[in-house]
């Protein structure tokens, strides 16, 4: 046996919790490697393929030639791009210089929290919570403050719970909306009532907004940095990969005040340097090219809503909210926890997503990789045969 093992790791990679999403995946996957039909409703990127428009840009790019290195910070057409977009679709005002683009929407928010977080500040999340929040904070040494939310306040914190999570050391609250796992779109009304406790505090928010195009109902995206007096503290994040269907593409971005975005670009500029110079005229062609794509995929992801919403009611143990938006319908499971099915004691979520994948090969992601147990992440970015497939597996596995 050698002597060289983990207990090398630094304490920081040992503070990091692997993603439990990725675990549950890799599961799923080597189910489906060894041969089992199973329905994977854990995915977090849509089904559709890349627009032809977008794939051809990329493959222009490489018969170019542009395969080199480019401006740490992005080539100033997709930086240019990016500031046209936010002032055409979000009413907000950036130049190219107050943008970053980084490799997903993953590293731009990474490179935020490593630029702002001290050791021991404290960093305000909303649950349920997208999984690398939290662990991109404890990378930072930072501390997470968790405000729970649940199914009966549509996963919406309140005001007033955000004051109380407040103090001295507080440095950045994350808002998300619409929200992964729980498809919770806040209001513009919510927005600035939740604004209105921090404006006059030195606290940043950064505000993902990687679903922004995927909202289904009445109710508009907002982005905090609308509100004019608190655009200095806040960070716009988002991406190609929901709105696009580029997820393996990995461009993001970030917009801020220069001074932070100057400071994200040093922080990148050592571990990464630019994001993939294919990808980035690929992203450049997205936000140029027609826009009908967005359109097209977001009406398919709305039928679907509707049928996993019906659907889910239905069943015995489950309880679910209707999600605005983003692709996931995130049920109360409550119901079913402690009692045994087809011989399976039901402890805790997990346990469910186990049972229904190993006994009834459904792929979800139990609601604990979340921040919520007694709720299960089911993602409808699948054709409406595997949900209803999904749907009619899952209805036996809770027969009694
Ligand atoms: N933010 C949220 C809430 C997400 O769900 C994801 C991806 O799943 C991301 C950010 C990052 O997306 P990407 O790095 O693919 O741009």
């Amino acid at each position: 046996m050698s002597d060289f093992n983990e207990k090398f790791l630094s304490a920081r990679v040992k503070n990091v919790q692997e993603s439990q999403t990725l675990k549950v995946v890799g599961k799923i996957s080597k189910m489906i490697k060894d041969g089992y039909d199973v329905v994977n409703l854990s995915v977090g990127e849509p089904d559709f393929p890349t627009p032809d428009f977008i794939c051809d840009s990329a493959i222009k790019a490489i018969n170019e030639n542009f395969t080199k290195y480019t401006p740490n910070n992005g080539i100033i057409e997709l930086r240019k791009a990016i500031s046209e977009k936010l002032l055409k679709e979000n009413n907000l005002s950036y130049t190219p210089e107050e943008i970053i683009v980084s490799t997903g929407g993953k590293q731009a928010i990474a490179n935020v929290i490593l630029t702002l977080c001290d050791k021991d500040d404290e960093v305000i999340i909303p649950s349920p919570y997208w999984v690398s929040y939290p662990e991109m904070v404890h990378l930072a040494d930072g501390k997470c403050v968790i405000i729970k939310s649940d199914i009966d306040t549509n996963f919406k914190i309140t005001p007033e719970q955000l004051k109380n999570a407040i103090s001295p050391k507080t440095k950045i609250f994350i808002l998300n909306s619409p929200s992964n796992p729980t498809g919770t779109v806040y209001s513009e009304k919510e927005i600035r009532a939740l604004m209105d406790v921090i404006i006059d505090k030195d606290i940043f928010v950064i505000s993902d907004e990687i679903y922004e195009h995927l909202i289904y109902g009445e109710i508009k995206h907002f982005s905090p940095a609308q509100i004019l007096e608190m655009k200095e503290k806040i960070i716009v994040c988002n991406g190609v990969s929901k709105a696009y269907s580029m997820t393996g593409w990995r461009i993001g971005y970030a917009a801020a005040p220069e001074w932070i975005i100057k400071a994200s670009g040093k922080i990148q500029s050592q571990m990464t340097s630019n994001a993939c110079s294919i990808s980035q005229k690929a992203a450049l062609s997205a936000f140029m090219g027609d826009q009908s794509v967005v359109q097209t995929m977001k009406n398919e992801f709305a039928k679907r809503r509707d049928f996993m919403f019906e659907e889910i009611n239905k069943i015995d143990g489950f309880k679910t909210n209707y999600p605005d938006g983003a692709f996931y319908i995130f049920p109360s499971i409550k119901g079913l926890i402690g009692k045994t099915l087809h011989g399976v004691k039901i402890n805790n979520s997990l346990d469910f997503a186990t049972y229904l994948l190993e006994k009834y090969h459904v792929g979800t992601v139990p609601g604990d990789a979340f921040g919520a147990d007694g709720y299960l992440r089911l993602s409808y970015a699948d054709s409406m045969e595997n949900l209803e497939k999904a749907i009619k597996r899952i209805r036996e596995a809770v027969k009694f």
